[in-house]
């Protein structure tokens, strides 16, 4: 398994699944779900309602899969990352961003994704701080007992404080 890294939009890349940072209606928000949803088009959300009615919404740490629709992909894998807060919940804020990546690697394996493009989950609106969530993240890439049946994994960075993180850690 080969990890790169990207600073950009993750709407304009071209993988096997594109995972995006829902929230646990799965019926669209801002930031990253918000351009998935505008550059896919609706076959995405209508596939996102489905699930809503079949499921309900998406738990916290869980993942769900759907169409990519216009996106240059073939799949859309949505994981919902915990909102920060901190102080006494950190350690289970940390076990559900860790939970999202691992999910969303199920989910790929099960589909035969083996190039894959990870945001960075919960360090928008949910405001996990950018340096913990970047370590969470690349460790638990590493660290996912599949990872031989994934042939990238793509971290793709919007802003320049997360690049220049993911960055560090990679060499490191
Ligand atoms: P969350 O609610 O999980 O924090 P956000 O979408 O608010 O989700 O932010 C998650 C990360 O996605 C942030 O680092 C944000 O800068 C980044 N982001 C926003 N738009 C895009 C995009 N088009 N491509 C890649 N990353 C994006």
């Amino acid at each position: 398994m080969k990890i790169e890294l990207l600073k950009g939009d993750i709407t304009k890349v071209a993988v096997d699944a594109i995972v995006n940072a829902a929230n646990s209606s799965l019926l669209g928000g801002g930031g990253v779900d918000g351009a998935i949803h505008r550059r896919g088009g609706k076959a995405i959300l209508e596939a996102c309602q489905k699930i809503r009615n079949t499921q309900g919404k998406c738990k916290i740490g869980e993942a769900v899969i759907t169409t990519a629709g216009n996106l240059d992909a073939n799949y859309v894998i949505h994981t919902v990352g915990p909102i920060y807060n901190g102080g006494e919940k950190e350690r289970k804020e940390k076990d559900l961003l860790a939970n999202c990546y691992t999910n969303a690697l199920h989910l790929a394996v099960k589909h035969s994704v083996k190039t894959i493009a990870f945001p960075n989950i919960s360090t928008g609106t949910y405001r996990f701080p950018k340096d913990k969530a970047a370590k969470i993240a690349i460790a638990t890439v590493q660290n996912f007992e599949n990872i031989n049946e994934i042939e990238k994994v793509l971290f793709v960075c919007f802003d320049e404080e997360n690049y220049n993180l993911y960055k560090e850690i990679l060499k490191s």
